[in-house]
């Protein structure tokens, strides 16, 4: 079968040789249709984020059509529309125990930990393989899993309809975080040293912040993750407020005890999504948001471009995803 494997720092390949996925007893193999790209998968392009192994498939965020169910599984048919949630968890650490799967010590991650989603099929334990509850179209299945990150954070947050909050950076998970934010009945404001990120936030309903110092904002989401980012997020939240940290980055951010403790803020990590509720609530909804989602969407990217698809990530307005509707067809 075919997929996209990654040969080399910033080498993407189609390969048509790659070995076909071999299903569990409680796997379900699905045909691939759609893979959504976001920083992480930077990071493994770039080399940045060390692989298991070169060549390597990457992609953890997708969907497609079930086309063969293990032995032990009941609940899945073939046909059936799937979302894959995909960080596997361990269901046993001290984390998984108390619920808060998304802290699993042992959780597996295609495209990071164990092989990606950019093939024309691929084993998916059936518990992660989520069927949509409606038709929908490619693009859907590239931002369901982002979109679970997004709701999941604001979720935890516990914003109220109507509380004013800020999201600081307008990359695809700023822009789903300024959706998730509107579902939830919230006014949003964004901002980005970007103009066109900043315009395709607008679109979707969010404002542009003024970027006058004033501490007006009782949430800030940042999703960037970058000293700078973090300037602003503190800068802005309100005092009482919470910012919420969603961006990652390695360099070490700066609040003085004193600021923290005067302003009585609340400093909150959140961290992907917490199995089975989070990633059920995000697919039951998903449907529904979906003409708002293609605000958010670039047009899909061909297999053979996947270069350009990875291109297009880092520097381009919207959420950018490869399009393996052809390769979902050959399979019929
Ligand atoms: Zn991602
Ligand atoms: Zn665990």
């Amino acid at each position: 079968m075919r997929a996209i494997v990654l040969t080399g720092p910033r080498r993407a390949e189609v390969i048509d040789s790659w070995a076909e996925p071999e299903p569990g007893p409680h796997d379900v193999v699905v045909a691939m249709r759609a893979v959504g790209l976001c920083g992480s998968d930077l990071g493994v392009y770039d080399g940045t984020r060390p692989t298991p192994a070169l060549p390597w498939v990457m992609g953890h965020e997708g969907g497609g059509r079930i086309v063969a169910t293990g032995s032990a599984v009941r609940d899945r048919r073939i046909g059936q529309h799937v979302a894959i949630e995909p960080n596997y968890c361990c269901f046993s650490c001290p984390p998984c125990t108390r619920g808060m799967t998304s802290g699993c010590e042992n959780r597996l991650s295609p495209g990071i930990t164990v092989p990606g989603l950019l093939a024309e099929r691929v084993a998916v334990p059936a518990r992660f393989a989520w069927p949509l509850p409606a038709p929908a179209g490619a693009e859907v299945l590239a931002c369901v899993e982002p979109f679970a990150v997004a709701r999941s954070a604001v979720q935890r947050a516990g914003v109220r309809p109507g509380t004013d909050c800020l999201v600081v950076g307008a990359g695809s998970q700023g822009l789903l975080t300024c959706l998730s934010l509107l579902a939830a009945g919230a006014r949003v404001s964004v901002t980005d040293p970007r103009a066109d990120r900043v315009t395709t936030a607008e679109r979707l309903g969010a404002r542009a912040a003024e970027p006058d110092g004033k501490r007006d904002f009782p949430f800030v989401f940042d999703t960037a993750g970058t000293p700078a980012a973090w300037e602003t997020s503190t800068r802005a939240v309100a005092t009482g407020g919470t910012v919420m940290v969603i961006g990652m980055g390695h360099e070490p951010v700066g609040l003085s005890t004193m600021e923290l403790a005067r302003r009585q803020l609340q400093v909150r990590g959140s961290l992907i999504y917490d199995h089975p509720d989070d990633f059920a609530a995000t697919v039951a909804a998903v449907v529904g948001a979906a003409p708002r989602l293609a605000g958010l969407l670039r047009p899909g990217v061909p297999p053979e471009e996947a270069e350009r698809a990875f291109a297009e990530a880092r520097t381009a307005p919207g959420k950018s995803w490869i399009d393996l509707s052809t390769w979902e067809e050959d399979h019929r």
